[in-house]
């Protein structure tokens, strides 16, 4: 998706709230990575609603998935909805071997401005809140483009809007999620001050 700025300018001008489109990567009959015990469907849709709750108590406007949805009918549904200044937040957990750590954020292709700077910033405050690596430093300080996912192409991607697929941190290493369950509270506040902004169109 290529954002032109004209257009990216106008919202704002005509003060058009930016809404978040929170989802939970993978649904209720989805578990996603299994690894320890954990199932990502579980913790995504435990995160997303931390997350958007405390988005909503500082007057955000959040969308959430439904969690009897598959990913095709919320790629559908969120592309009817959105609009080009909204934000789409995707939430996994990532998986491979047991040593692999850190939090890290994809973005499409021809990522716009914003996406990548919302990108970056999710990166740094998690991996600062829960003190594990900042997998963009692996990546000249950049999140990965979808191009360099498994997948090559996200589905996620395509609505037009500003699309971020945060991967938190690896389920399938130990060390990685008692960082997340000892830092969970605070990682959610720490991302309603990450994210509020992008939000907020003074
Ligand atoms: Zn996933």
């Amino acid at each position: 998706m290529n954002l032109d700025p004209l257009f990216e300018e106008m919202g704002r001008n005509l003060q058009i709230p930016a809404r978040l489109f929170l989802r939970a990567g993978h649904h209720r009959d989805d578990p996603g990575a299994v690894a320890n015990g954990l199932k990502e469907n579980e913790l995504t849709i435990a995160l997303r609603n931390d997350l958007a709750q405390a988005l909503k108590a500082r007057g955000v406007v959040v969308l959430v998935d439904d969690d009897a949805d598959d990913l095709a009918t919320d790629v559908q549904k969120i592309a009817q909805q959105c609009r080009p200044n909204d934000i789409l937040l995707d939430l996994h957990f990532n998986a491979a071997s047991p040593r692999a750590t850190g939090t890290e954020c994809l973005v499409p292709l021809a990522a716009s401005r914003t996406e990548v700077n919302l990108a970056n910033e999710i990166a740094k405050a998690a991996a600062q809140c829960m003190q594990i690596p900042n997998r963009h430093h692996y990546n000249g300080g950049l999140p990965k483009t979808e191009a360099q996912s498994h997948h090559g192409r996200l589905a996620i991607m395509r609505p037009n809007c500003h699309n971020v697929l945060w991967e938190v941190c690896f389920l399938t290493n130990a060390a990685d999620m008692a960082a997340y369950a000892a830092h969970h509270r605070t990682l959610i506040s720490t991302l309603t001050h990450t994210i509020f902004p992008y939000l907020h169109v003074a």
